[in-house]
């Protein structure tokens, strides 16, 4: 079991959850974060700490997609440990349907 960041995180990029993570297994994508699930400890206290409810365990159904991509793009941005605080336009972005179609980007995110 993970958790997993899903398409929520995109564009809003809080980054309250970096600050929690005992294992800092987050990594930066340009307009999301990853979670690497092979170490995450499971703990769950980064959950709570989002504000676009974007962090769900992976117990939870439909979340396939969502697994993958963490895994994937875990291996190929760099690690993330500190928050820079929101970009300026998060809060229109939060709760916005389809961001993965309209937004994702694969390119990597600065890291710390
Ligand atoms: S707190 Fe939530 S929205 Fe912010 S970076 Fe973390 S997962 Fe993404
Ligand atoms: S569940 Fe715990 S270990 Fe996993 S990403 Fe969240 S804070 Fe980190």
């Amino acid at each position: 079991m993970t958790y997993v960041v899903t398409d929520a995180c995109i564009r809003c990029k809080y980054m309250d959850c970096v600050e929690v993570c005992p294992v800092d297994c987050f990594y930066e994508g340009e307009n999301m974060l990853v979670i690497n699930p092979s170490e995450c400890i499971d703990c769950g206290v980064c959950e709570p700490e989002c504000p676009a409810e974007a962090i769900l365990p992976d117990t939870e159904s439909g979340l396939e997609k969502w697994l993958e991509l963490n895994n994937s793009f875990s291996a190929q941005w760099p690690n993330v440990t500190r928050s820079r605080g929101a970009p300026a336009d998060a809060d229109e972005h939060k709760g916005e349907e389809g961001k993965y179609d309209k937004y994702f980007s694969p390119e990597p995110g600065q890291g710390d």
